[in-house]
């Protein structure tokens, strides 16, 4: 039996199928990630096939069958197409990381309306054109790790409890178990970091952890700053969940660095 199933979501990933079909991934807000087919979607342009396209926010009307892998789409209405992001590179690369990043991170049918939300928050605004847009990956991220369950705890140091406030002398230890951040001198004293952070990197964190989005879009990194809290989520993320490797959206981030080491 299947169940006719109404539900908004974003398209994560978008699949021609044979002649003139289409399987999308949708990130559906209230059911969690769910896989559709759309029968002749791709003879049917304008707003049927926008509404399908990566990236765009549709409502959708499906039949849900529990043993089937791929459900049936009835109907789709486009709600936003997020037509800004598409127009540049470098935000077009930074929404293909967030939708790649739910993509893999989230397990079918299980609902994250926390992590939809931030998603749905960063498209927008990535459509608004910020001049830097990589802010924007961070913050998700700091988001993602919450919902998933492994937040950083940015706000005392871990292992003598003192607030944690930048700037410092000397650089802050980390743990990537925990998530746990050490003040210099406790850093100094603990063997068992995985590693350290300058004080312009940590206070990058604690300021984007802390502020709302239109906020943490006005940060500023010099260029090494931005490299080590690159780094540090993706080693982060890889340590919880064995994904980042498997970013290709973000190797084409690496290769623009590559590319602007090179120009310089
Ligand atoms: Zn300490």
């Amino acid at each position: 039996m299947s169940q006719l199933v109404r539900a908004e979501g974003i398209i994560l990933h978008s699949l021609r199928h044979g002649e003139t079909s289409r399987i999308v991934t949708v990130f559906t807000r209230d059911l969690g990630k769910v896989g559709i087919i759309a029968k002749g979607a791709r003879s049917k342009r304008g707003r049927v096939g926008a509404a399908l396209e990566p990236f765009s926010r549709s409502a959708f009307l499906y039949y849900h069958k529990v043993t089937r892998e791929i459900q049936l789409l009835k109907e789709v209405s486009l709600l936003d197409s997020h037509a800004g992001l598409r127009n540049k590179l470098p935000h077009l690369t930074v929404a293909s990381a967030l939708s790649e990043l739910c993509y893999l991170t989230l397990k079918d049918g299980d609902p994250h309306p926390d992590i939809y939300d931030i998603l749905d928050e960063s498209l927008k605004a990535l459509d608004a054109a910020p001049a830097n847009p990589l802010p924007l990956l961070w913050k998700f991220e700091l988001g993602l790790f919450a919902a998933l369950g492994f937040a950083l705890s940015l706000n005392r140091c871990s292992q003598c409890g003192k607030e944690l406030q930048p700037p410092f002398v000397g650089r802050v230890g980390f743990r990537f178990e925990s998530g746990a951040f050490f003040g210099p001198e406790c850093a100094r004293e603990r063997t068992e970091t995985n590693g350290t952070l300058s004080t312009e990197t940590f206070a990058a964190l604690a300021f984007m952890s802390s502020h709302p989005m239109a906020m943490a879009l006005k940060l500023s990194l010099p260029d090494s700053e931005c490299r080590e809290l690159q780094s540090f989520l993706g080693k982060y993320l890889s340590f919880h969940l064995p994904v980042r490797a498997r970013l290709k959206s973000l190797s084409a981030l690496d290769w623009e660095e590559k590319d602007r080491e090179k120009n310089i």
